[in-house]
């Protein structure tokens, strides 16, 4: 049995997802997405697939960099 770092459920089938190095584990992707995946800095979305970073602030799409006034960024995540 292995316990999720996120909600704290005690699952057999609980996976490992390497961050940096680190083993985290996990019960679910869902668990997963929460304690990984950065969020929107425009809109809060959840960025669960490629977004657009700049200096280390994320955003879900290209709209949303433009609602903040950036230009120009390309996929990179
Ligand atoms: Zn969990
Ligand atoms: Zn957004």
């Amino acid at each position: 049995m292995a316990t999720c770092e996120t909600c704290g459920n005690d699952y057999d089938k609980a996976f490992q997802v390497t961050m940096n190095g680190k083993a985290h584990t996990f019960d679910s992707f869902e668990c997963a997405v929460r304690a990984f995946a950065p969020t929107c800095d425009h809109c809060g979305t959840r960025i669960i697939g490629h977004g657009l970073e700049k200096a280390g602030i994320f955003f879900c799409c290209d709209n949303c960099a433009e609602g903040e006034g950036l230009k120009g960024l390309r996929d990179r995540m």
